[in-house]
């Protein structure tokens, strides 16, 4: 990851530099459903780590989302909580055996 510019705000929570980077994170909108975001901006402290994402459109994003999901709930990767964490489980269409 590299800090591409400081941003002029400073960290809500402990008044730190905050840097900007355009990251590629997942999205997790409605349900167990996982997206992946490519290059959105992340604004994140350099001193407490606290972090923020800009989504430009999060109520659309989310029905892109649930449109995607009933197309083909079968290629979406879905989310699931085993081993005491969080995973992003890809799916494809033949391993959907459940
Ligand atoms: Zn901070």
């Amino acid at each position: 990851m590299q800090v591409v510019a400081q941003t002029t705000a400073a960290c809500r929570r402990c008044g730190g530099t905050v840097g900007l980077t355009y990251e590629t994170l997942p999205y997790i909108a409605v349900g167990p459903s996982v997206v992946e975001l490519r290059n959105v901006a992340v604004r994140r402290c350099s001193a407490c780590g606290h972090m923020g994402i800009d989504v430009p459109d999060v109520r659309a994003l989310d029905v892109l989302v649930r449109c995607l999901c009933g197309e083909s709930t079968s290629v979406v990767p879905r989310l699931e909580y085993a081993d005491g964490r969080w995973r992003i489980l890809a799916r494809t269409r033949s391993s959907d055996g459940r």
